[in-house]
């Protein structure tokens, strides 16, 4: 007899929900507590992971093996060619046709608050996010338990080892085949030093940030130029090696209302960040055909997208020719990472410039980023190409070269990713220094 643990999107021993009341379960029962974790090729494809995305999965899981095996919990990792789906529906087959000695739970653990929990005025899903975050805030607020922190588990009895000691050698498998994987030890070790993985990183990362930088994050987080002006955290929410809950506790317990609004001003915007995550997870929830390749708004569904596979090529080549578009997707192409403002400005560029359908860039982006999370990306572009939850849609157009003067007007970050113009000054768009985002003189110079 044991209780099982099964990994998906929470590779964290701390403050995991659902390992923790496994934990309390064996305890409870006198027997060890087992982990799991299944690898399913099939569906990293179908998901289009991003493979330094499944690298960094991997990695961690090497982390979170040797850390399971200091309590004498062992990690078991089974490769499993089939869908998700079937997969699934098999084992709540076995476990409704099986005898009371098996028993399933589902533990929700993505969200600080659990989709479905916040209503709006008609008793539906709220559409529109400043009411859902005035709502959530409240509910968290009004639930203390939202926030309560949970314990890494128990340590299993000392005889879990040998009785189990064939778990303890279950080997960490290698990546998938994948055309796109890094194919070589330099790529490989450049993305390893710029992301490493595991909980303990993401904690290390996250204190750092809150000590050094999220009061500043308000005034500064649209500045790609400066290091430190986000958090860099998507890729840990998004492998579930840092918790929601751990992040929003420790930005509001840094705030001197110690509350998650009011008092300073970065880290309430950071806070609010974070929400926008948990509100496109409820969307999803919410409106689940905006998983099958559906705009929220079914009145967009039979717009005629224009496709020209050179321009559509320029753009994920980053040879567009506006400069501050070819900075941002020639970051990615080498961090695996964009940061928000540019992810608006090249997403808003391929749908109302290029006029191609925004679903190919949502691939693209979940092809290659690090951070590569399905509610978060096909949110974003369902906002940047207005068939999304946004309720103002019809005149929000990113002009590049506008964007470019406003958010990068010193061209520090277009001459680090766009090594042709490295020789170009920066200034506002008209005088001298304009040119580095406007080469061509697209507004009216010569
Ligand atoms: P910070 O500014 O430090 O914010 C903290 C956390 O809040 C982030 O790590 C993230 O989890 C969350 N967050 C911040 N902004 C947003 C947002 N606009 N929407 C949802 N969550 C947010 N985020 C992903 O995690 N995965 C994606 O695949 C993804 N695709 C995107 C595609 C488009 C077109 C757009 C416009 C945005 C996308 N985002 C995605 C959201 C956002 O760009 C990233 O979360 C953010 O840039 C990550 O950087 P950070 O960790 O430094 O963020």
């Amino acid at each position: 007899q044991a209780v099982v643990h099964w990994f998906k999107m929470d590779l964290r021993l701390h403050d995991n929900r659902s390992l923790w009341l496994a934990s309390q379960k064996a305890q409870e029962a006198g027997v060890p507590l087992i982990c799991l974790y299944v690898l399913s090729p099939e569906d990293l494809e179908a998901h289009l992971r991003a493979p330094i995305r499944v690298d960094f999965m991997l990695r961690t899981l090497e982390i979170l093996k040797r850390d399971l095996e200091a309590l004498g919990i062992p990690l078991w990792i089974e490769t499993y060619e089939v869908d998700e789906l079937r997969r699934e529906a098999r084992l709540v087959k076995i476990f409704a046709e099986g005898d009371e000695k098996m028993v399933a739970e589902v533990v929700h653990d993505t969200c600080v608050v659990m989709p479905g929990a916040l209503k709006s005025g008609s008793g539906g899903q709220y559409a529109v996010y400043s009411p859902w975050y005035r709502a959530w805030i409240k509910h968290v607020e009004e639930n203390p338990d939202c926030l309560e922190i949970y314990e890494k588990p128990l340590p299993n009895p000392p005889s879990t080892k040998s009785k189990y000691a064939h778990l303890f050698t279950c080997p960490i498998p290698p990546a998938p085949e994948n055309k796109n994987l890094p194919d070589n030890d330099e790529t490989k070790a450049r993305y390893r030093a710029l992301w490493p993985a595991g909980e303990h990183e993401a904690l290390k990362r996250l204190h750092k940030f809150c000590d050094e930088n999220i009061g500043k994050y308000a005034e500064r987080r649209d500045i790609p130029s400066v290091e430190g002006g986000t958090s860099k955290l998507s890729v840990h929410f998004a492998s579930g090696t840092l918790s929601a809950r751990t992040a929003i506790r420790a930005a509001r317990d840094r705030n001197n209302t110690k509350r998650l609004n009011g008092g300073n001003e970065g880290i309430q915007r950071w806070i609010s960040e974070v929400a926008w995550r948990e509100f496109y997870r409820h969307v999803l929830v919410g409106w689940p055909y905006v998983c099958m390749n559906k705009p929220f708004k079914p009145l967009y569904s039979n717009i005629t997208w224009s496709y020209n596979p050179t321009h559509f090529h320029a753009w994920t080549s980053g040879q567009t020719g506006y400069p501050i578009i070819d900075a941002a997707m020639r970051q990615v192409l080498s961090t695996g990472f964009m940061p928000n403002r540019l992810r608006m400005i090249v997403a808003s560029f391929l749908a109302k410039d290029l006029l191609i359908d925004w679903r190919m860039g949502e691939r693209y982006f979940m092809e290659h980023l690090i951070d590569g999370d399905f509610a978060s990306n096909n949110g974003g572009w369902g906002f940047a190409a207005s068939v999304g939850v946004d309720p103002q849609p019809y005149f929000r157009v990113f002009n590049p070269l506008l964007q470019s003067e406003k958010f990068d007007e010193g061209g520090e970050y277009i001459r680090r990713w766009v090594e042709e113009l490295r020789d170009l000054e920066g200034g506002k768009l008209g005088g001298k220094g304009g040119w580095i985002h406007d080469p061509y003189g697209r507004e009216g110079r010569k």
